[in-house]
């Protein structure tokens, strides 16, 4: 069989049908997922249309706290997306496609610094990753998996196009194929690519401020038995950032990850996190998670600390009485 022509044949359109499939399903659930959150809310529409609204700026809580980062990440997903949609050469292939679509391309120039800017900022992406040295003790091989797929299409794009590589035959020969390889891989990828809230266990004291924050409730914590437990889903949660944007000990990450089971995990919710509660030295009530209450230990010493809020109000009544002149 021929490979070139398979892979521009048969196996794009498996590959766009899936894509296609995937991602309207995802769609479809994370609209559900925003009705059912909104249910008990005075105004269910006033609730759902600023989220729906919100899911399509992606991150913008961020944006004040870091903005170049923040631009660099707009542009390169901006890039992502116009490039391959509007690249002369892929306008001709579909219009030269039984469907004969057409509709207006890129200038070249336009299209090949959108190229460029992209692998510029993939690689600043890379190299932050290993050099920084808060991001590479938790950046997993999958992190750059993540940029070095969607960065390999536009790559080859750009060395088919330019002949960068005619003096090497064996890479020469096979581009085009490399090149459609690669972008179906991209495609793939995007498909069961999930944005997901983490929270460190090493840096977490489970304060929940990152739950108030939320603006879809997907983040969820509860306290159960001796445990304060974290659950969310991905479908309900819009990668607006104020988690991380809130969060005073910058546990909260958002983290690409690409899961064929996270794409069927709709329904319930994924406990994240879990935390050890503190039981109160005289009623034994559990008052503050462990960690949390170990970092305030840290700076401030009273007795005080090991009660709980109505031991300390009633703490301060028999103090009182012993003290006060009768
Ligand atoms: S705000 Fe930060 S420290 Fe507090 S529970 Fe959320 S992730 Fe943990
Ligand atoms: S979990 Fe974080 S990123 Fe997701 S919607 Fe809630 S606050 Fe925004």
């Amino acid at each position: 069989m021929d490979l070139d022509a398979f892979a521009e044949g048969a196996l794009f359109w498996i590959v766009s049908l899936v894509f296609l499939v995937a991602v309207s399903a995802r769609l479809v659930f994370f609209i559900l997922k925003i009705i059912m959150s909104s249910r008990g809310k005075e105004s269910r529409w006033a609730y759902a249309l600023p989220i729906y609204g919100r899911f399509l700026l992606p991150f913008h809580k961020g944006v004040p706290k870091k903005p170049l980062y923040a631009a660099l990440r707009y542009v390169f997903h901006i890039c992502l997306l116009a490039v391959p949609i509007w690249l002369a050469g892929h306008v001709s292939l579909w219009e030269m496609s039984r469907f004969e679509w057409s509709w207006r391309s890129l200038p070249s120039p336009w299209a090949d610094g959108m190229t460029l800017v992209l692998l510029f900022i993939a690689a600043y992406f890379i190299v932050r990753r290993l050099v920084s040295s808060r991001l590479r003790p938790e950046s997993s091989p999958w992190d750059f998996l993540v940029i070095i797929v969607a960065g390999l299409p536009f790559l080859t794009g750009y060395f088919l196009t330019h002949g960068t590589l005619e003096p090497i035959p064996l890479l020469a020969d096979n581009m085009r194929l490399i090149h459609v390889l690669s972008g179906q891989a991209m495609i793939l990828m995007a498909a069961f690519l999930f944005c997901r809230t983490r929270l460190n266990p090493k840096t977490c004291t489970g304060c929940a401020s990152c739950e108030l924050s939320c603006p879809t409730g997907t983040l969820e914590s509860r306290d159960q038995g001796t445990l304060r437990i974290f659950s969310y889903s991905h479908y309900q949660c819009i990668c607006c950032g104020a988690c991380v944007h809130t969060c005073p000990e910058d546990a909260a990450r958002l983290r690409h990850e690409v899961s064929f089971r996270q794409f069927f995990q709709v329904i319930p919710k994924q406990e994240i996190r879990s935390v050890d509660m503190k039981a109160c030295r005289k009623c034994g009530a559990l008052f503050v998670p462990e960690p949390l209450f170990d970092k305030i230990g840290r700076s401030f010493k009273d007795d005080y600390l090991f009660l709980c809020p109505n031991c300390r109000k009633t703490n301060v009544g028999e103090v009182y009485r012993k003290v006060a002149p009768r």
